[in-house]
C-alpha cells in the first residue's frame, strides 16, 4: 500500500515498520491527549512520561547502571567531538586511535582544546582494518582514550577493546548502537547520534560514567555544552528534541519485544553473513575490509572499475534498492544493514547482484 522500497542508507535511515505504523496511529491523537506529541509541551505530564519511559527502556536494553547518566542532547553527534574534550580534558591530555573519517574528525576537533596524540591510525591502508590496540603506548597524563568503534564510512569495527591501561574509555557508537550486548561498564562515555540505528536525526544520546560529571566548569563552559545542564535538568535544560524522543522510545519498546540485544545481534549476524559470504566467492564483487574487522553494519564493497560501480549503482536503484552509492572517500558500493533492515531485504539485494554478476560479469 505504501510502496517502500529496501533502503541501504547509511543515515538517517531505515526504521522498523512496526514502529512507523505506531507513530501514525498515534499521530493526530496521542493517547487520547487531543494532540500530536509535535505539539506537546516538554514539561507535560504526557511528554514526561514518555522520556522517563525511553529512558528506562534503553536502560533495561543495555543493563546501564546506576552510575551512568543517560542524556539526549541536541546537535548530533558532531557537537560531543567538542563537547567531549571541553567537558573531558582535565590534565588537557587525551589519546585518540583513527581508524576512519568519523574518528578523525572528532580529533581534528579535540586538538582545538589540547594536547591530543594519535594512539594508533589504519590510515596507511585507507582505513580498511582496526590496529592491535592491546598494548599501546597510552599516555600516562590522558584524560581519556577515544575510538570510534563503528566506522560508518569505511565498514569496519573492533573486535576487542582497546587496552587503554586504566584510563577511561570514550566511544562514538552511532552506526552499531543497540546492535549487538554492550558491557556499559567498560566505557567511562558512549555516545551515539540516533539517525542511524535509532530514530530521527538531530539528537545524540550520551550514557555516561556520573563521576565524569564536573562541578567546576559552570563559569568556563557555555551553558549548553557542559554534561551537568543536562544531567541536572534530566535533559530538559531547553525544549529537547521531543520527537526524536518519542520515535527513540519505540524503537527501545520494539527491540525489547523482539528479543533485546542479544536476539538482535544473533540477526544480524545472519543478514552480515549473506552479504559477506557472496562478497567471498564473488568474481565480479570484493568487500573493501579485512575480514576480521568488518561491520556488522556497514559494508563496502567494489567492483573492478569506477564505471561499473556506478553502472550497479543505477542498476540497483532501478530495481527498489536505494542508496548504495558508497562515499567518496572509499569510492564503490555500501549497503548499510542497520538493526532495521529485513533479512529479507538483504537476502533480495544479493539475489540481485547475483543476477548482475551473471549478465555482466
Ligand atoms: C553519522 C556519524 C556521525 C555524525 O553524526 P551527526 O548526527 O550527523 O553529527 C558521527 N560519528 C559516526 C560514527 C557517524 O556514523
Amino acid at each position: 500500500m505504501y510502496n517502500r522500497i529496501y533502503n541501504f542508507s547509511a543515515g538517517p535511515a531505515t526504521m522498523p515498520e512496526p514502529v512507523l505504523e505506531e507513530i501514525r496511529d498515534e499521530m493526530l491523537n496521542y493517547r487520547g491527549s487531543g494532540m500530536c506529541v509535535m505539539e506537546m509541551s516538554h514539561r507535560s505530564k504526557v511528554f514526561q512520561t514518555i522520556v522517563d519511559e525511553a529512558e528506562q527502556d534503553l536502560r533495561d536494553l543495555m543493563g546501564i547502571p546506576d552510575n551512568y547518566h543517560v542524556l539526549f542532547i541536541q546537535g548530533g553527534a558532531t557537537l560531543q567531538f567538542s563537547m567531549i574534550p571541553m567537558n573531558l580534558l582535565k590534565n588537557g591530555v587525551a589519546d585518540y586511535i583513527i581508524t576512519g573519517s568519523w574518528s578523525k574528525k572528532a580529533y581534528q576537533e579535540a586538538k582545538k582544546f589540547g594536547k591530543i596524540n594519535v594512539l594508533a591510525s589504519s590510515e596507511d591502508k585507507n582505513f580498511s582494518y582496526i590496529p592491535d590496540c592491546s598494548d599501546l603506548p597510552v599516555d600516562p597524563e590522558a584524560d581519556y582514550v577515544y575510538i570510534c568503534e563503528n566506522e560508518t564510512i569505511h565498514g569496519t569495527t573492533y573486535q576487542t577493546l582497546p587496552n587503554t591501561k586504566g584510563k577511561i574509555l570514550v566511544a562514538d557508537q552511532s552506526s552499531m548502537f543497540l546492535s549487538k550486548p554492550c558491557n556499559v561498564s567498560d566505557y567511562g562515555m558512549i555516545y551515539a547520534g540516533v539517525q542511524k540505528n535509532v530514530g530521527p536525526a538531530g539528537m545524540v544520546i550520551a550514557i555516561i560514567r556520573k563521576d565524569l560529571i564536573r562541578d567546576d566548569l559552570g563559569d568556563k563552559l557555555p551553558v549548553y555544552m557542559n554534561y551537568k545542564t543536562h544531567a541536572d535538568s534530566g535533559s530538559m535544560y531547553n525544549t529537547p528534541n521531543c520527537w526524536a524522543i518519542y520515535c527513540c522510545g519505540k524503537v527501545f519498546k520494539y527491540l525489547k519485544s523482539i528479543g533485546g540485544l542479544e536476539a538482535m545481534h544473533k540477526l544480524n549476524l545472519e543478514k552480515a553473513k549473506v552479504l559477506y559470504d557472496f562478497l567471498d566467492q564473488s568474481k565480479l564483487f570484493r568487500g573493501t575490509v579485512e575480514p576480521e574487522f568488518r561491520s556488522l553494519m556497514n559494508v563496502p564493497f567494489v567492483t573492478p572499475t569506477k564505471e561499473q560501480d556506478a553502472d550497479v549503482v543505477a542498476a540497483t536503484k532501478a530495481a527498489g534498492f536505494d542508496n548504495l552509492k558508497g562515499h567518496k572517500s572509499v569510492g564503490g558500493l555500501r549497503a548499510s544493514i542497520y538493526n532495521a533492515m529485513p533479512k529479507e531485504g538483504v537476502v533480495a539485494l544479493v539475489d540481485f547482484l547475483k543476477k548482475y554478476e551473471a549478465e555482466h560479469g
